[in-house]
């Protein structure tokens, strides 16, 4: 019996004491959901969401739960384990001249943890999110039982076991019927999601929907069926233009929507004809070339920055040696798929430059009409609140994709990382207000204290969301502490 240990996301606030199990394979897993939990629990993939969404009194890491990646070449149709890190994707499939059609900002996120929060890269103007080249993926329910769901496909769960079952193979479970259960309640469980899902066992693309960017809440994602995007170089072109404001920004941005990926960093400090100051950088993937792909080396950070350095004049030098050094070396270079997709995974643990207590990111979406008035009224305030960030991008975003939780709507996003300190709560209500009057919504991967009230707001879908969780999972076993904090989970653990 492993005992508690500290967890945190990527942020290290808020920190829990969890349990953390790993079970190796299917029977493993079923044996965890039968019994073998002490209270709510939730899948955890890597790690990397910033605030609570992969914390609760009993973690289940995907980590070693199959490591299968077997590509069609021809089609170039990727059927992979969740647990397996994007990067760990790239290696494989990369030299065979296809690619991950979006990768968000590192490559350590896993196939699991990309499903969950439904992620997006600097292309989702062109390409969406990661879900919409998803065909199918296999889950495990509460109940223990292995249903497949897609975009526009019925559930089938008899094949889902066959195909999803690794050591547990020969062991024959009819739809719903007699998979494991988790206790009394859970039999009660296996019954309702066969009622809901009528009287054939089908739960059409609803469960698919709630999934893709459902945070876990639905159940343990095993396997991702992904459509890939053929490539002919491991290489990307990108071009880097300075812009001296944000309106610069934007403009360089609408100006450029035809390039296949597009971000700014901005100095968020820069105040009055300057304010919102940045890079605008711009890749395509070049046409001829080695298909290889390269780890870069990283660096770590060695301790944690000391608070007393976190200040504005320290984070205002930072942002305007970065702006001027960015300024000096614009222009057009060629760079490996690491370096341009992945430039913060070559320094490690950065999120130690944050210091000791911790950080939060804030990330929000803005509807493409009130963008630019929100997102400078957004950088005026947290400015003038003496809040910074080493980090601030700005992306421009695509068409919302019917996802019931998912993130990306038509707009602009921005992310901004806060060093933790009590002053900074207050500022990011401020902040929230601010995103509602303006339409949009904040970031559930980012999210680490957003009130019920705020999410319930912007999020129009939720309780359609919530009717499907609770068809396929009535006991509420999948419970994170932010599900819980954003009422998606009705009771306490
Ligand atoms: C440096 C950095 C850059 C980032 N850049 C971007 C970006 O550009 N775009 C973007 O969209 N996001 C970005 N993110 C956020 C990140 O992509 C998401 O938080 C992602 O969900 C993390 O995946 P993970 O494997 O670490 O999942 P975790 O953090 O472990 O879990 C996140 C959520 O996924 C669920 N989950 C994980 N595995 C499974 C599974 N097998 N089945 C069901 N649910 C599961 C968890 O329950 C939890 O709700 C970035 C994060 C970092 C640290």
């Amino acid at each position: 019996m492993n005992e508690t240990k500290p967890v945190s996301g990527w942020g290290r606030y808020p920190r829990t004491e969890a349990r953390v199990s790993m079970p190796t394979d299917l029977d493993e897993l079923r044996k965890l959901l039968d019994g073998g939990l002490r209270g709510a629990c939730i899948a955890r993939g890597s790690g990397l969401s910033y605030g609570d969404s992969a914390l609760a009194p009993e973690i289940i890491s995907s980590r070693d739960l199959g490591h299968r990646c077997e590509l069609d070449r021809t089609s170039g149709v990727l059927r992979c384990s969740a647990g397996l890190r994007l990067r760990e994707v790239l290696r494989e499939v990369v030299p065979q001249g296809w690619f991950l059609p979006v990768l968000p900002g590192t490559g350590e996120v896993s196939v699991g943890g990309a499903v969950a929060a439904d992620v997006h890269g600097k292309n989702h103007h062109r390409d969406g999110s990661f879900c919409e080249h998803a065909r199918e993926l296999t889950l495990v329910l509460a109940s223990g039982e292995v249903v497949r769901c897609g975009p526009g496909r019925e559930r089938s769960s008899a094949q889902a076991e066959s195909a999803a079952s690794g050591k547990a193979a020969g062991q024959t479970l009819s739809p719903g019927g007699e998979a494991s259960s988790c206790g009394d309640s859970e039999n009660a469980s296996s019954q309702n999601s066969r009622q809901a899902s009528g009287a054939n066992g089908d739960f059409g693309a609803d469960l698919f929907r709630a999934t893709c960017g459902g945070m876990g809440l639905t159940g343990i994602v095993l396997e991702a069926e992904l459509q890939l995007a053929p490539i002919t170089s491991a290489r990307m072109a990108s071009e880097s233009l300075p812009a001296a404001n944000l309106a610069q920004c934007f403009e360089l941005l609408e100006e450029h929507e035809q390039s296949h990926y597009s971000v700014a960093w901005l100095d968020c400090l820069a105040r009055g004809p300057r304010m919102g100051r940045g890079t605008v950088y711009l890749a395509e993937h070049e046409a001829h070339g080695e298909l290889r792909y390269r780890q870069r080396r990283s660096v770590a950070v060695p301790f944690a920055t000391p608070a007393s350095l976190l200040n504005r004049p320290g984070l205002a030098l930072f942002n305007a040696t970065y702006f001027h050094w960015q300024k000096l070396r614009a222009g057009r270079s060629s760079q490996g798929i690491d370096t341009y997709f992945f430039p913060l995974d070559g320094i490690g643990n950065w999120n130690l430059l944050y210091g000791g207590a911790g950080f939060l990111q804030y990330q929000f979406v803005l509807p493409d009409a009130a963008a630019r008035q929100g997102i400078a009224e957004v950088l005026r305030r947290a400015s003038a609140a003496g809040k910074g960030s080493f980090l601030s991008v700005l992306k421009k975003m695509g068409p919302a994709n019917g996802n019931l939780l998912s993130f990306p709507t038509s707009g602009y996003t921005l992310a901004l990382d806060f060093k933790r300190e009590a002053s900074l709560f207050p500022l990011l209500e401020e902040l929230d207000s601010i995103v509602l009057d303006h339409g949009g919504c904040i970031y559930l991967a980012k999210d680490a204290r957003m009130s019920e009230t705020v999410f319930q707001q912007s999020y129009p879908d939720w309780q359609r969301f919530l009717a499907i969780k609770q068809a396929v999972d009535p006991a509420m076993r999948f419970r994170s502490a932010q599900s819980e904090r954003l009422g998606l989970t009705g009771a306490k653990p």
